[in-house]
């Protein structure tokens, strides 16, 4: 895209959130190149994003806009270390900081005063244990597929999620996350190991106990958009695990609690008759939640779900699932590859690499006593 966009030799490069869904070490390796072709062909670039410490690194004059007006402008230095407008105030706020654990993100329109909590919750019994759980890709390539190619995307892994803990998951993208999280939910078979929920190895179950098995263990994926079916209202997309797995029995008490559910997660009672195209981006992925939560399950892995929402949103959508978590006594796995989210979320940090855990330890200690070289790597070019 860079390279198409060079390619007319322009005067003016404008770039429109080239980074927002990359994770870290790739998106500091394309802001490095943007910077050095600016001033390699001499070219003046309009840079937007909503994220500050991106703007920080990269902008020499910055324009702050909100509903469509410009609220303050000046040199990128002067605006980010004084801010004047209440509006700047608030976006420098609710980024998640790097090694500051806040009980709630500031979001734009919350009054509360955020509270530092100490991390010392103790967690003694496992949920699920997994035990050297393995995913191997294999494709066959060439012209006659005779060379095989395969990728150990998840290799011997083993860990236990504790009862009411969220467990965060974090390492660069291709690093074997999402392989994971699909497998505890059967949407990928796995190569070898097991992963035991009550009593039981759960990667064995055929069909109908998955059905069942879904029932307490849900996942949110970063995309609400393409997870949700555009032609159903939100009413029948909330209504639908209900029946699926045969949850309420009259169409009455499944809108009763679709209701509930849209009250948890703070949308109105008139989103059961819009369509999911009516919404703006953390709406969808509130309804997302919402499904998620229908079927009233123990454990949800939150799989990138907040990669794609701006920063204020993203703090809206963390702490509805803190909230979540603590009325409805939840366990996560939070999964993302920006260590700082991850680490305002979690109790327990478990770092990945190359399909295989560096580290996993209490999300302090990995942010302030890092033991592998991979972590330390990983939170240098955390921004
Ligand atoms: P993450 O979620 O951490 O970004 P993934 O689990 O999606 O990582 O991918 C891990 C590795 O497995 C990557 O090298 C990816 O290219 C590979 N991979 C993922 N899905 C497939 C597939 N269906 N077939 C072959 N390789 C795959
Ligand atoms: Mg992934």
């Amino acid at each position: 895209m860079i390279a198409m966009a060079l390619a007319g030799n322009p005067k003016i490069l404008i770039a429109d959130e080239p980074t927002t869904a990359l994770d870290v070490t790739v998106q500091k390796s394309i802001l490095d190149l943007l910077r050095s072709l600016i001033s390699k062909y001499n070219m003046s670039m309009v840079f937007i994003s909503h994220d500050l410490g991106v703007v920080k690194s990269l902008a020499d004059y910055l324009v702050v806009m909100k509903s469509g007006d410009i609220v303050e402008k000046g040199e990128a230095k002067k605006v980010l270390e004084n801010p004047q407008h209440e509006y700047t105030r608030g976006l420098l706020n609710c980024k998640p900081i790097p090694g500051v654990k806040l009980s709630r993100l500031r979001t734009l329109t919350s009054k509360d005063e955020p509270r530092i909590i100490s991390n010392t919750f103790e967690y003694h019994t496992p949920l699920i244990s997994v035990n050297h759980l393995q995913k191997t890709y294999v494709s066959s390539k060439g012209l006659l597929k005779k060379e095989v190619r395969e990728v150990r995307a998840v290799n011997d892994v083993s860990f236990e999620i504790m009862q009411g803990e969220t467990l965060g998951l974090v390492g660069e993208s291709g690093c074997g996350k999402s392989t994971l999280s699909r497998m505890f939910l059967g949407l990928i078979p796995a190569t070898g190991g097991e992963v035991i929920y009550e009593g039981k190895n759960i990667l064995s179950s055929n069909s109908a106990e998955w059905k069942t098995l879904r029932k307490d263990l849900q996942i949110i994926f970063q995309d609400p958009y393409s997870a949700l079916n555009p032609k159903h209202t939100v009413g029948d997309i909330l209504m639908e695990p209900l029946s699926v797995l045969s949850l309420k029995n009259s169409n009455e008490e499944r809108k009763q609690r679709v209701l509930e559910l849209l009250d948890q997660v703070g949308l109105p009672k008139e989103s059961l008759n819009r369509y999911p195209h009516e919404f703006s981006g953390g709406q969808r992925q509130r309804i997302v939640i919402a499904r998620a939560l229908s079927v009233e399950p123990k454990f949800i892995i939150c799989d990138e779900s907040v990669a794609a929402l701006d920063v204020s949103v993203q703090a809206q959508v963390l702490n509805l699932l803190n909230d979540l978590k603590r009325d409805l006594g939840l366990t996560y796995l939070f999964i993302s590859h920006d260590l700082s989210v991850v680490y305002q979320m979690s109790d327990r940090i478990m770092v990945m690499n190359k399909g295989q855990i560096e580290e996993l330890n209490a999300a302090w200690e990995i942010f302030y006593n890092p033991q592998s070289d991979y972590t330390k790597q990983l939170l240098a070019s955390t921004i």
